[in-house]
């Protein structure tokens, strides 16, 4: 099946790319890797009379050091960001994250910013966004805002994007010294995960200074795990620690029932993979 007739419009510049948003009201879709967005419109599962392509303008395909971190262009495909060297020195959790998105085909054409966008309950980028407190960077012709990873994923696909907004780059800070982990578990290499977690720690020696930890696949969104990052906080990262927030992490999160796992087997499955990324962190 193909979609409808559409228009498809490649504008040079993010001036133009959000005027065609705006002229073209809730009718439009900003198309990036496509990865996600051509398949549910052959599907008919998503339907637009105006494809803006925003692969080819300058200001979403930078990547650049900013604020000890790195910020990464929405349109930057997810293998060119993970193979930049500042990436992978700044920010390895983003890189680590990209090799378990599909496959190599995928990542070549899929961009950072379409995964974090397209927000799949069970996106690694979306995860790292919130482990890292990502700062996203939006704009329109209302002009351009900042939101944190934490308010912006809604709902399973959904976003605190509008309609003529676009996103326009992902800046993942980086701590000092922190020690970062992801793990995840899925049917078969490249397939979506059936739960995983990415973790940051910011340690005084053995002790928990601050803990992130966020889940993927285990709820309507990627989802921060307060409760596993409060029993971390302050506490010597001790093997039973480790165990103690993990169970805490598998009873806090919502994981629902799919074909590919059961709600109760998701939750068992985080709880373990939230253990052993603590211990990988430690
Ligand atoms: C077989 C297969 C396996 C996959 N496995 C995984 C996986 O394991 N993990 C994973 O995370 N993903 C996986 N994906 C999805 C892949 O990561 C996509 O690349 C990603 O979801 C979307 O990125 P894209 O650049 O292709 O965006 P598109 O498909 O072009 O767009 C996706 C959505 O985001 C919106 N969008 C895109 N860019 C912007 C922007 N700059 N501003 C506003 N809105 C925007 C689009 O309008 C659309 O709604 C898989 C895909 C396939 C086909």
């Amino acid at each position: 099946m193909k979609p409808p007739p559409l228009r498809y419009v490649r504008p040079a510049s993010l001036d133009d790319a959000v005027r065609v948003l705006a002229d073209a009201g809730d009718d439009a879709k900003v198309l990036a890797g496509g990865q996600s967005l051509v398949p549910m419109l052959n599907l008919r599962l998503a339907r637009t009379s105006v494809l803006v392509d925003v692969t080819r303008i300058a200001d979403l395909t930078a990547i650049g050091a900013a604020q000890g971190g790195v910020e990464i262009g929405a349109s930057v495909r997810q293998h060119a960001a993970a193979t930049t060297p500042l990436v992978r020195e700044r920010v390895p959790l983003v890189a680590r994250a990209i090799a378990h998105i599909g496959h190599p085909q995928i990542r070549t054409r899929g961009t950072v910013g379409g995964s974090i966008a397209h927000a799949d309950p069970a996106a690694e980028l979306a995860a790292v966004a919130l482990a890292l407190e990502a700062r996203l960077r939006v704009a329109s012709v209302r002009g351009a805002r900042e939101l944190d990873a934490r308010e912006f994923f809604a709902g399973p696909y959904m976003t605190a994007l509008e309609a003529d907004e676009i996103l326009v780059s992902a800046a993942f800070p980086s701590v000092a010294g922190a020690r970062t982990a992801l793990l995840e578990t899925a049917h078969r290499s490249g397939d979506f995960a059936l739960a995983g977690v990415a973790v940051s720690l910011e340690l005084d020696g053995e002790i928990v200074r601050a803990a992130r930890v966020a889940g993927f696949g285990v709820g309507p969104t990627p989802v921060r795990v307060e409760a596993a990052e409060r029993a971390l906080a302050g506490q010597r990262l001790s093997a039973e620690v480790c165990r103690e927030a993990a169970e805490a992490a598998a009873d806090s999160v919502e994981p629902f029932d799919g074909p590919h796992a059961s709600a109760s087997y998701r939750r068992r499955l985080f709880g373990v993979l939230v253990d052993r990324a603590l211990r990988e962190a430690r």
